[in-house]
């Protein structure tokens, strides 16, 4: 008999959703959720404090976000079990016993864990550096200054230790990869604080997130294979060590197309060029006036190139075949200006948006339903896992 599809996806909590986040990842979900199987969508909470734990003021707020974002995107809860991780916590149990049996090495080879190994060492090193050379002008600069000092050598460590900080500070834009601070998602601040037991862990989190709904499919970009693959490795060794207990997921490699921002870089919250679903019709309006256009065509009667202009980028997610290919001749052409094809494409996103915005505006404002949704499907996600935990406990010997 053939094996029931159980899809296994999430997404943390970081604040509202642009389009980037649409095409990118819900749009597969909107796809998934009419096929067979059974889908588990959660929001991922418990990872969100992996990379800010520091900064949880807005924590329930942005999952309440991602609630209404969701919702509004049309993600259906018959279809789904749409649930927040940390209400299911047995996810902590199998995450803490699946931690017994992952080798270390298996963690310090993830790739995004290998980067920021690699970043903070550079910095270590460069602090180093700068205390190496900094520490000998202490008696100089207290000599000079005419300081009194009781403990020379407390002053010494303060000092040296409070400039080298402030120089590496200053340096720090040129030596940590900007990639990686946009892939962690955090703030360039952050860097030094997340190099922490539960960062380290969190592939762990992910397989126990997955295998404890047998999760056999998982819906992922090519950057997150590895982490598929770690999955499968840790169902494995516990299917080795204590019996057959968890499938090995296989990944569903999802179509992302190229979403950009309005400065035509990658849309991204973090260069702050993005248009958020929740955006009004006069702010998708604004910030496609604001766009980058091709920087060739500076009078109206310069013929342009769409190929590498960012706002035809956007018009081939939400312009008809028709006018898209009139749009593309017109600009070659310069019978069309820059200002009318920017108002037909924020026409087209708001047309886009407005069904979007509308359920997000009902559930906005009957906030018990809402929570109701995710209380319920955390609930029945709650069921499986339990279920699941069951049988883990008995074939570990656990009472
Ligand atoms: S007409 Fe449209 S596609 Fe052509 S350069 Fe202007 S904004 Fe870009």
């Amino acid at each position: 008999m053939a094996q029931k599809r159980v899809i296994v996806s999430g997404m943390r909590p970081t604040g509202k959703l642009h389009l980037g986040h649409y095409f990118g990842v819900i749009k597969n979900w909107l796809k998934l959720q009419d096929k067979e199987g059974d889908k588990y969508i959660f929001i991922a909470d418990w990872h969100a404090l992996t990379t800010s734990y520091t900064n949880v003021e807005k924590l329930k707020e942005n999952i309440e976000q991602l609630m209404l974002d969701w919702l509004a995107c049309g993600l259906d809860p018959e279809k789904n079990v749409l649930f927040i991780q940390s209400k299911v916590k047995e996810h902590a149990e199998l995450y803490l016993l699946f931690g017994m049996i992952t080798p270390k090495s298996w963690l310090e080879l993830n790739p995004t864990y290998k980067d920021l190994k690699y970043n903070l060492l550079k910095l270590y090193n460069l602090k180093a550096q700068f205390l190496e050379k900094v520490l000998p002008l202490v008696p100089a600069l207290v000599e000079g200054l005419k300081l009194k000092v009781e403990d020379e050598k407390k002053f010494k460590d303060l000092l040296a230790e409070e400039i080298s900080e402030a120089i590496v500070k200053a340096l720090f834009e040129g030596y940590v990869e900007a990639e990686l601070l946009k892939k962690l998602n955090i703030d360039k601040k952050l860097l030094y604080q997340i190099d922490t037991y539960g960062f380290l862990g969190y592939p762990v989190l992910q397989a126990a997130d997955i295998l404890i709904y047998k999760g056999n499919t998982v819906p992922v970009g090519e950057d997150q294979l590895p982490h598929i693959e770690l999955t499968r490795e840790i169902a494995r060794r516990f299917n080795r060590l204590y019996g057959e207990t968890f499938p090995e997921p296989q990944p569903l490699l999802t179509e992302t197309p190229k979403v950009v921002g309005i400065d035509g870089r990658k849309m991204s919250k973090s260069y702050n060029n993005a248009i958020y679903l929740s955006d009004t019709a006069e702010e998708v309006e604004q910030k496609v006036r604001k766009m980058v256009t091709d920087p060739q065509r500076v009078r109206k009667t310069d013929p342009g190139r769409p190929e590498i202009c960012p706002v035809f980028t956007l018009h081939k997610l939400f312009t008809d075949e028709q006018t898209l290919k009139m749009i593309e001749e017109d600009c070659r052409t310069a019978r069309i200006g820059c200002v009318q094809c920017k108002k037909i494409l924020a026409q087209n996103i708001n047309n886009f948006l407005e069904p979007i915005r509308e359920r997000r505006n009902y559930y906005a404002s009957n906030k018990g339903e809402l929570w109701d949704i995710f209380n319920q499907g955390s609930e029945q996600a709650r069921k499986v896992a339990s279920q699941t935990m069951e049988e883990v406990r008995k074939k570990m010997n656990l009472p």
